[in-house]
């Protein structure tokens, strides 16, 4: 296909030279320069053997000579897949455009430019959501060195009925699992990683459980620190789980590992860990491993966070105002957050939040008019000399600095009068009414009289 795509380059090169009258020979000559394509794809790992492209062997011309047969007949099934197992998922499109004939809604648009759209809005909800923990690090897990090591989300793909296998449990090769084991807090509850409880990693783990034992039978091996399940009706599918015959063992994993204690165990993963109910340490061979990972602040949300003038906690999930009484409201007025990027949490969480924001957000617009705190900043800028330090400790990024007058000046709809600035300017210009030096001065001496 890509061979095609690239002739039909050439041919179009060729009609495009001859329309223009230019000669083929002066075309085929110039030295062709492609747009950049930046980082628009995933780099190769390192580790990669390159492997050369399988061709279909063209069938025996004694057997097919008296029959209509294909002369090469494609590959077959196993072929097929070691073909596939090729791509490194790479993300780079070849063009074939056949995504654009198959999505019926006329949803993609192959040229579709990048365009930078300016919007006035009144007010934001940050919904930037999450990423989940890479365990590559965890290299006693065995992710990316042993083929049957998914991640919980990789599985997700698996199982989802749009994904590689029509939501069928296979295999790499293709083969359902026998047993399968899933190893819970990769990453969270770490001291090394992340210290915190990603809160919908247990749940999810016995989904995934329950999903596998429905679909292929499999048996299914939990290993988990602790079963953490809050939530309505969480707790009976804690309960149900087990009497589907889950195995949920109490234990941290040791390892996994492709070294088998019996010979027909050959070519499986061995996963060790220690019961620490029984205290005996367990060795159980298993055909697919899932790692529950845990949940990080998304990419980017730093950047997010500096834009918007909105903090985080030294997770990186962003703050919210007050914790009980301001859960979705952040300190840059008008702003505020919905689900996993101001913690982990679960669906039914998330919609909650997002609702009450998208509520404060409504209740907010329709006023039509925002009434400021009385106790903001000002500047003078008479005594301003314009050292911008104010600028700096100002975390609302409330104050700017006008060029043309040298001096600082005051955003009063998002000063929310801490007094950073009083306290950092020098040459005391910033000052929050109410809060003047000679005001706060004769509050301390009735105080002490
Ligand atoms: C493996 C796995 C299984 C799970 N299973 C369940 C389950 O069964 N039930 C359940 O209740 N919960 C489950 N969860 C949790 C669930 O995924 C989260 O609760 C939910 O996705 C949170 O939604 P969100 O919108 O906050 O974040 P996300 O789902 O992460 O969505 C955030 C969106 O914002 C976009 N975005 C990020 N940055 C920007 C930006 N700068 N500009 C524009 N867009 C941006 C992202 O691309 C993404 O589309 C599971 C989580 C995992 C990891």
């Amino acid at each position: 296909m890509i061979e095609a795509v690239a002739a039909g380059h050439k041919a179009a090169e060729g009609i495009h030279a001859f329309l223009q009258g230019i000669t083929l020979e002066t075309e085929t000559q110039k030295v062709i320069e492609f747009p950049s394509l930046q980082s628009n794809w995933l780099d190769i790992p390192a580790d990669v053997t390159p492997q050369g492209r399988n061709h279909p062997r063209p069938a025996d011309p004694l057997q097919r000579i008296h029959s209509f047969e294909e002369a090469v007949p494609g590959f077959n099934e196993e072929e097929a897949l070691e073909e596939a197992n090729r791509c490194l998922n790479c993300g780079v499109c070849c063009e074939c455009l056949e995504c654009q004939k198959a999505c019926e809604v006329h949803a993609i648009d192959h040229h579709m430019q990048e365009t930078i759209e300016t919007v006035d809005v009144g007010a934001i909800v940050v919904a930037t959501g999450f990423k989940t923990f890479d365990p590559t690090p965890l290299a006693q897990y065995g992710y990316g060195i042993y083929p049957e090591v998914y991640t919980s989300l990789e599985f997700e793909r698996l199982n989802n009925a749009t994904g590689p296998t029509s939501g069928k449990i296979r295999m790499k090769n293709g083969k359902s699992p026998e047993r399968v084991a899933i190893i819970h807090c990769v990453g969270s509850r770490d001291s090394r990683y992340r210290h915190y409880c990603s809160r919908v990693c247990c749940m999810y783990s016995m989904k995934f459980a329950h999903l596998v034992r429905e679909k292929t039978g499999a048996e299914v091996w939990e290993f988990y620190i602790d079963i953490r399940s809050p939530g309505k009706l969480y707790e009976e599918f804690y309960n149900r789980v087990q009497e589907e015959g889950v195995h949920l063992i109490r234990g941290k994993v040791a390892e996994v590992s492709d070294i088998p204690d019996r010979p027909e165990d050959d070519g499986r993963l061995i996963v060790v860990a220690e019961n620490t109910l029984t205290r005996r340490t367990l060795r159980i061979p298993a055909d697919m491993v899932i790692l529950s990972v845990g949940l990080e602040p998304a990419r980017g949300a730093a950047e997010i966070g500096r834009r918007l003038g909105i903090s985080s906690d030294s997770d990186g999930w962003f703050s919210e105002l007050h914790v009980k009484l301001a859960p979705v409201k952040t300190a840059s007025s008008g702003i505020f957050l919905a689900g996993c990027c101001q913690g982990p949490k679960d669906i039914p969480d998330t919609v909650a939040q997002a609702s009450a924001a998208a509520g404060e957000a409504v209740a907010l617009l329709s006023k039509g008019t925002v009434q400021t705190l009385a106790e903001i900043s000002t500047i003078d800028p008479d005594v301003c000399t314009g050292c911008q330090s104010c600028v700096q400790a100002c975390a609302y990024s409330a104050i700017r600095f006008d060029n043309g007058r040298g001096v600082a000046v005051v955003n009063d709809a998002l000063c929310q009068g801490c007094g950073s600035c009083a306290a950092a300017c020098p040459s005391s210009a910033a000052s929050v009414n109410h809060f003047t030096d000679r005001q706060v001065m004769e509050e301390i001496e009735a105080i002490l009289l």
